[in-house]
């Protein structure tokens, strides 16, 4: 089949044909978490919709090499070059080493991503085991001029950048515009201009994290470690790098001129980014107590939850909107989509049943055709999903008889929904292992009711039998007056 991949470009702000640098090789760097607190609703976002781009891309045949970074040093408060380094701050308030805050939230987001059945990035690299790699980078930007050096610090010098290149070149904004974005900052003094912003900070003697440099015992910026990991693992110049909407300024746009300063050349070809969640249709924030974490959500343990949401709920909930429309978090909006989800994973347990026929009533190639015309517009997934919706209505007419499948179109309506259900949205069935231990316990049930009989029969030797059998599977059976119970050791 073939497949035109159209893909909306934040650079470009128009939907662009897919073409890859390296065919079939694919680079993609994905922004990921600052791990100093349990993943939120906010994080489900960019990992599900750069997931959704990650199968669907291999789904075609390329080979992804999917980066995500995590951030364990460099990203201070408010996003600022002033303030407290976010994990340090957890690590003091907590009395632990900052590698043990970073340790501890990377497993728990870890725990969190499979339980949404996001594929595992092909390389995770850490901020803080890159520190060469980013001083080489400075090293680089200052050697070019675009940089300069204050008190131990060094910052990116906008002003002369802006001479020869377009700072705001991907967020759209305009180098005045930019000085109401700065707000007055402690120690703005050093910088030439409020809005430089820092490569490399000197580390002040209770900053915990540092590490020494050519310029002081510091730190990097946070925009820096991007540049230097995506450079490092993907070249200079790579397919996609994406993330949050949240990160497209000052964090992308400041990747871009890093990387036009140390390399010479814009770093990306194609930049997409996700849209936000709101909550209630309000922004999602700490001091607004709405914050939601994934933990919370699947146990239903936060105020503004009505119940326990699954990880498939969730994930279906942000696959049914497309990634660059808003979304807005609602126990009424779940609980559709939870019933949703639950119609859609019915009918793949039906499809399983149904028989051919000698002739088909309805055009399953088109409905192909139609899945595949969904993803290639930007990975239009909500489209995707009423396409499927589609394919529920037929399997459920075929079941009741209403309409019918030959064998050929059988067959592909299965793959179709193997392949765009499970390998391509990325969902699964829930509560798979409650359902194998259901059927564990029929199986017992039936056993004892074969032992029940044997006993009856006076057939002591298979009635022993089948108790020592099971007793070998650590599975205690106990006679009582009315038959057996039994219970399995732990
Ligand atoms: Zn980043």
């Amino acid at each position: 089949m073939e497949n035109k991949l159209f893909i909306h470009n934040t650079l470009s702000r128009k939907k662009e044909l897919f073409e890859p640098l390296n065919p079939p090789l694919v680079g993609m760097y994905v922004c990921g978490p600052t791990v100093y607190g349990d993943a939120h609703l906010g994080h489900t976002r960019p990992a599900i919709t750069f997931d959704l781009i990650f199968r669907y891309l291999q789904h075609l045949g390329y080979k992804v090499r999917y980066v995500r970074n995590i951030t364990d040093v460099g990203h201070l408060e408010n996003d600022a070059d002033e303030g407290e380094d976010k994990i340090a701050k957890k690590a003091r308030l907590e009395q632990l080493e900052p590698m043990e805050v970073v340790q501890y939230f990377t497993d728990r987001y870890h725990a969190n991503m499979d339980q949404l059945n996001t594929k595992h990035p092909s390389i995770e690299p850490r901020a803080s085991g890159h520190i060469i790699e980013q001083i080489e980078m400075v090293k680089k930007i200052l050697d070019a001029g675009y940089a300069y050096e204050k008190n131990g610090s060094v910052y990116f010098d906008i002003e002369k950048y802006s001479r020869s290149h377009r700072y705001g070149i991907l967020s759209g904004r305009k180098i005045e515009d930019l000085l109401n974005y700065t707000r007055q900052l402690e120690g703005q003094d050093e910088k030439k201009s409020s809005f430089d912003f820092a490569l490399w900070k000197k580390a002040t003697p209770e900053h915990i994290m540092k590490w020494p440099s050519p310029w002081s015992i510091g730190y990097p910026g946070w925009h820096l470690e991007c540049s230097a990991m995506g450079t490092k693992y993907l070249g200079e110049y790579f397919d996609i790098h994406g993330g949050g909407m949240d990160l497209l300024f000052p964090h992308h746009e400041s990747e871009i001129a890093q990387s036009v300063a140390a390399n010479g050349k814009e770093p990306v070809k194609y930049w997409i980014h996700n849209n936000m969640i709101t909550i209630n249709g309000q922004k999602m924030g700490k001091s607004l107590n709405n914050a939601v974490s994934l933990n919370e959500l699947f146990s239903g343990q936060h105020d503004l939850l009505e119940k326990a949401y699954s990880p498939m709920t969730i994930r279906f909930f942000i696959l049914q909107a497309h990634y660059r429309s808003t979304l807005d978090f609602s126990n009424e909006a779940l609980q559709a989509s939870e019933k949703g989800f639950g119609k859609l994973m019915s009918a793949m347990e039906t499809l399983e049943k149904l028989k051919p026929a000698a002739q088909s009533t309805v055009n399953i190639e088109e409905l192909e055709k139609n899945c595949y015309d969904a993803m290639n517009d930007d990975f239009n997934s909500p489209v995707l999903i009423s396409h499927l919706f589609e394919g529920v209505r037929i399997i459920n007419s075929v079941n009741d008889g209403k309409e019918s499948l030959n064998e050929k179109d059988l067959i592909l309506l299965k793959k179709i929904f193997n392949e765009f259900v499970f390998d391509i949205l990325g969902l699964t069935f829930e509560g798979k292992s409650g359902r194998q231990d259901d059927l564990l316990a029929s199986l017992i049930d039936s056993i004892l009711e074969i032992r029940q009989e044997a006993k009856a029969n006076n057939d002591y030797a298979t009635s022993d039998k089948i108790r020592d059998e099971l007793n070998k599977l650590k599975i205690r059976v106990k006679d009582t007056k009315d038959g057996a119970e039994w219970s399995m050791e732990d």
